[in-house]
C-alpha cells in the first residue's frame, strides 16, 4: 500500500508520520501544497524545514504548486469568514487529484493532526473527495497524538509556527483587536 500525505509542516507531520508507519504501511509520501502560508519568508521556512525533515527520516516528498499567494487570496477574497473551509477544500483537493493521477492507493493530511483546525469539516470534504474519485481516504483522529508530535519537534528543534498560515490568522494572532472572542486561529 502507498499513501499520499498531505503535509502542512513537519511538526505537524511527527506523529501521524509514526501512526502510518506502525499501522498502515512503510511507503509514505509526503505531499507539500499550501497555498495558505504567507508571506513567503513563512512559506520558505515551513518548506525548508520540512525538507530537512524528510531527509533525516528517508521520506519522499513532493512540493507542489509553489508559493501562490495570489491565487489564494482571489479564492477566499468576498467571503473571507468561509476562508478556512475553502483553504482545506482546495488542499484537499490537489491531494486527491494528486493521489489518483499517479496511482496512489490512499490519501490523508497532517491536518487531522491540529487541534486548532476545523476537524470534521476536513474529514467530510475527505471523505466525499474520496467517494467522488474511489481513492480510498485513511481517516485517523491524529489528534490524539497531539503532545507527542509537540514532545518530538521541541526535541529535535523544529521550526514551530505562530500562527496557522494566511496573513489573515497572521493578523489575529498578532493584532489584539482582530482576534476573534473563541477561535484558537493557529495550528
Ligand atoms: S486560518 Fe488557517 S485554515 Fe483558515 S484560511 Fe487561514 S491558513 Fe487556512
Amino acid at each position: 500500500m502507498n499513501i499520499l500525505l498531505h503535509t502542512c509542516c513537519a511538526p505537524c507531520a511527527i506523529y501521524p508520520v509514526s501512526q502510518l508507519r506502525s499501522q498502515f504501511t512503510e511507503n509514505i509520501t509526503l505531499f507539500f501544497f499550501n497555498p495558505n502560508i504567507h508571506p513567503y519568508q513563512e512559506y520558505k521556512k515551513r518548506l525548508d524545514c520540512l525538507v530537512s525533515f524528510c531527509d533525516k527520516n528517508d521520506l519522499p516528498l513532493i512540493v507542489e504548486g509553489g508559493y501562490q499567494l495570489t491565487e489564494f487570496l482571489r479564492a477566499v477574497v468576498f467571503q473571507e469568514d468561509k476562508r478556512c473551509s475553502i483553504c482545506s477544500s482546495l488542499r484537499m483537493t490537489k491531494t486527491q487529484e494528486w493521489a489518483k493521477m499517479h496511482k496512489f492507493d490512499a490519501f490523508t493530511t497532517t491536518l487531522l493532526y491540529s487541534r486548532y483546525q476545523n476537524h470534521h469539516q476536513i474529514k467530510d470534504q475527505c471523505q466525499i473527495l474520496s467517494q467522488e474519485s474511489k481513492i480510498p481516504f485513511y481517516y485517523e483522529d491524529f489528534r490524539e497524538g497531539w503532545q507527542y508530535g509537540v514532545d518530538i519537534s521541541l526535541e529535535q528543534k523544529l521550526y514551530r509556527q505562530t500562527y496557522c498560515g494566511c496573513i489573515y490568522s497572521e493578523q489575529q494572532r498578532y493584532d489584539k483587536s482582530q482576534r476573534p472572542k473563541k477561535r484558537k486561529d493557529r495550528c
